[in-house]
C-alpha cells in the first residue's frame, strides 16, 4: 500500500512550481525584441510586454537592446565631444584632463567617462557593447570614417548570424546539461508524488541531484567565459545567482543567450534569424526610427544634441535602407489603407489612424501627420 504524500512535501512542490513559473517569464521594456528559438522549431519574435518563454529546456533567447540605432544615446555616442559638452556635469572630474584622455569605465549597466555617467546601457551587456565602440571611435584617427566602419558593422547581417551560431555552439553543453537537471527534477517529483517511500532513497537523489546541478553551474561559467570573455563581473554575480537557485537552472541557457547580440543591430540579427512577417515587422521599426523618429520632450532644451541627433540619423537612414533593400522598404513604412482615404491621414510613426483634418500625432511628440495620395490629389 502506498504512503499518502504529507502535505508539507506538496506545498513545497506547488512552491516550487510557482518559483519555476517565474522563471519561465521574461520581462521585455517596450522598444526592446526579443528573438526566441524554440526548442524543435525556428526562431519567434517577441515584441514589447510580458511573455511567457518556452518551459522546456533547450533554444536560445536573444533580447535586442541595440535595436534603437537611431535613438538619442546612440546619436550622442557617434558624435562624443559634442556629447560630452552637452552633457558635462560640473565637478572637478571633468577638469582634470581632455575628454578624450579620460578613463573610460563600465559599471553593470553604466559607462563612465572620467569617473562621471556618461550613459546608461539597458543591460550590462549593452553597456559593455556601447563602451567598446567609445573608446574605438575616440581612438580613430578619422572619427567619421571609424563611425562609417561601426555602422556597416552593426548592420552585417552575416556577422549576426555568425555571432548567433557561435552562442548557440558554446551554449549546447549548459543545454544538455539543463536539459537533464529538468528531467532529474520531474522524475523525483513523479517518484516522490506516486509513493512517498521512495524518499527513503534520499541520499541517491541527493548524490545525483548535486552532480547535475554542479554540471549546470560550471558549464554556465565555461560558456559565459567563452561568449562574453570581456565580463568577469557580471560573470561572477550570475554564477552565483545560478548557484542558489536550482530551478532558475533550468533555464540557463537563455541567461547565458540573453544578451549575446548586444554588439548587432536589431535590423542585422532579424535579417539573420528571422522571415517573413516577423521579419518584416523589425524592418519597418528600424526604417522608421531613421526616419520618423519622435520629437522627444527633452529636445527643445538642448538644440545641440538634436541637432546631433538629426545629423546621426539622416548618416545612417541610408544604410538601413540599404539593408532593408530586399524588403521593400518603402512598402513597409506605409500603412494599409482606410476604407476611405481621402479622408483621413495617418502618423507615419505609430500608424495611427486620423481625421484628414488633424494637423499632428500628440502620441509622438507632435509629429506631422501624412495624407493619403489620394487626399494630397483632391486638394
Ligand atoms: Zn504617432
Amino acid at each position: 500500500m502506498t504512503q499518502s504524500v504529507p502535505h508539507e512535501v506538496l506545498l513545497l512542490f506547488i512552491a516550487l512550481g510557482v518559483v519555476y513559473l517565474a522563471e519561465c517569464f521574461g520581462r521585455l521594456r517596450p522598444g526592446q525584441v526579443a528573438v526566441e528559438q524554440r526548442a524543435f522549431g525556428g526562431w519567434k519574435l517577441h515584441t514589447d510586454g510580458w511573455f511567457f518563454r518556452s518551459p522546456l529546456p533547450g533554444g536560445l533567447l536573444f533580447v535586442l537592446d541595440g535595436w534603437r540605432l537611431g535613438a538619442s544615446e546612440l546619436a550622442a555616442y557617434a558624435e562624443t565631444p559634442h556629447a560630452v559638452r552637452a552633457r558635462k556635469p560640473s565637478g572637478w572630474g571633468w577638469r582634470r584632463a581632455p575628454w578624450d584622455k579620460q578613463e573610460i569605465l563600465v559599471r553593470h549597466d553604466e559607462v563612465r567617462v572620467g569617473g562621471a555617467l556618461f550613459f546608461r546601457g539597458e543591460t550590462p551587456a549593452r553597456a559593455r557593447a556601447l563602451a567598446r565602440a567609445l573608446a574605438r571611435l575616440r581612438r580613430a584617427g578619422n572619427p567619421a570614417r571609424e563611425r562609417s566602419k561601426w555602422i556597416a558593422e552593426a548592420l552585417d547581417a552575416e556577422a549576426a548570424k555568425g555571432r548567433a551560431d557561435e552562442v548557440g555552439k558554446a551554449a549546447t553543453p549548459v543545454g544538455v546539461a539543463s536539459a537533464l537537471w529538468a528531467g532529474w527534477l520531474l522524475l523525483i517529483t513523479v517518484l516522490l508524488l506516486r509513493d512517498f517511500r521512495w524518499i527513503q532513497a534520499w541520499p541517491l537523489f541527493l548524490i545525483g541531484g548535486l552532480a547535475l546541478y554542479s554540471a549546470v553551474v560550471l558549464l554556465y561559467w565555461r560558456a559565459h567565459r567563452r561568449i562574453h570573455p570581456d565580463a568577469a563581473s557580471d560573470r561572477r554575480q550570475q554564477v552565483i545567482a545560478l548557484a542558489l537557485s536550482p530551478l532558475g537552472a533550468i533555464r540557463a541557457p537563455d541567461r547565458l543567450s540573453r544578451d549575446a547580440l548586444a554588439d548587432h543591430h536589431a535590423l542585422a540579427c532579424a535579417l539573420a534569424l528571422l522571415k517573413g512577417p516577423a521579419l518584416d515587422a523589425v524592418a519597418r521599426a528600424a526604417l522608421i526610427e531613421v526616419l520618423h523618429p519622435a520629437i522627444e520632450p527633452w529636445q527643445p532644451h538642448k538644440p545641440e544634441l538634436a541637432a546631433d541627433r538629426a545629423d546621426f540619423l539622416a548618416f545612417v537612414a541610408p544604410s538601413i535602407r540599404a539593408a532593408t533593400s530586399e524588403l521593400d522598404p518603402d512598402r513597409l513604412v506605409i500603412p494599409d489603407p482606410p476604407p476611405n482615404p481621402e479622408q483621413r491621414a495617418y502618423c507615419p510613426r505609430c500608424f495611427a489612424d486620423y481625421r484628414a483634418d488633424v494637423p499632428q500625432c500628440d502620441d509622438c511628440g507632435g509629429l506631422a501627420l501624412s495624407r493619403w495620395p489620394s487626399a494630397s490629389q483632391a486638394d
